[in-house]
């Protein structure tokens, strides 16, 4: 008897770790979302993909992705984190005078899954109501801080009619020095529509700059265009 009670204690012991890992698996991946509008690349003929740089503003950083940016007149992405946007208002005008997009990557950058929707729903609004006091007037998409989503912060964003974007190419540039190592991991990767994570926000973004660089060089050359996720968006449409 009290064998099979510690059988049915251990299916429940397993019952739950397996539900535990699934749960944890679904809120973390970068290839899936349950509910709302969510790309993790776009469907597009044309040889065009989107850098997008998470967790700025930060200067001098961000500025001088700019300055490689305009160099190959490439377009991109950059997901901003609130605090930071009040922060340096400056960095944000400066990449939307330079045709770049901006999109919404949280106010405090917590992650959003086992949280309160009205948590939740404040991250999303008070760094929408920043970068609409900056003149960032079209739809707003929205990453999620750690890309971690379950089902609150994806009803809340379907809710608020905001598109979900995800990645497929993550070379995970804050933890590589080397530059070459970040260019290579998104080489061996890319694909027409892929949606390219790095960022320009943490310590110290000189790699992910160099990279980035590279990057365009080499890309370019292949006859690739450098587009921001709207611009994706249109073409996937066409
Ligand atoms: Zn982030």
């Amino acid at each position: 008897m009290l064998l099979y009670g510690n059988y049915i204690f251990l299916s429940f012991l397993g019952l739950f770790f397996f539900l535990w890992y699934v749960i944890n698996t679904i809120a973390k991946t970068s290839k899936f979302q349950i509910i709302g509008e969510y790309f993790t690349h776009f469907q597009v003929k044309e040889k065009a993909i989107a850098l997008t740089y998470d967790d700025g503003p930060n200067p001098p950083y961000t500025e001088e992705l700019l300055n490689v940016l305009a160099e190959f007149n490439a377009k991109a992405t950059f997901f901003v984190v609130g605090e930071n946007v009040k922060q340096y208002p400056e960095t944000i005008k400066l990449i939307q005078a330079q045709g770049h997009e901006i999109g919404n990557h949280s106010y405090s950058h917590s992650q959003l899954v086992f949280k309160t929707p009205a948590f939740v729903k404040s991250e999303i609004e008070k760094t929408d109501q920043l970068l609409s006091e900056l003149g960032v007037e079209k739809e707003i998409n929205f990453r999620a801080p750690f890309g971690y989503k379950l089902a609150i912060l994806p009803y809340i964003l379907a809710k608020m009619k905001k598109k979900s974007i995800l990645w497929n190419v993550d070379p995970r540039d804050y933890a590589l020095s080397d530059p070459n190592k970040i260019q290579n991991y998104i080489l061996n990767l890319i694909k027409p529509g892929s949606i390219v994570l790095l960022h320009d926000g943490g310590e110290n973004c000189s790699s992910t700059i160099i990279a980035t660089k590279g990057l365009l060089q080499e890309l370019q050359g292949q006859g690739y265009q450098f587009k921001t996720v709207s611009e994706m968006l249109l073409l996937q449409n066409n």
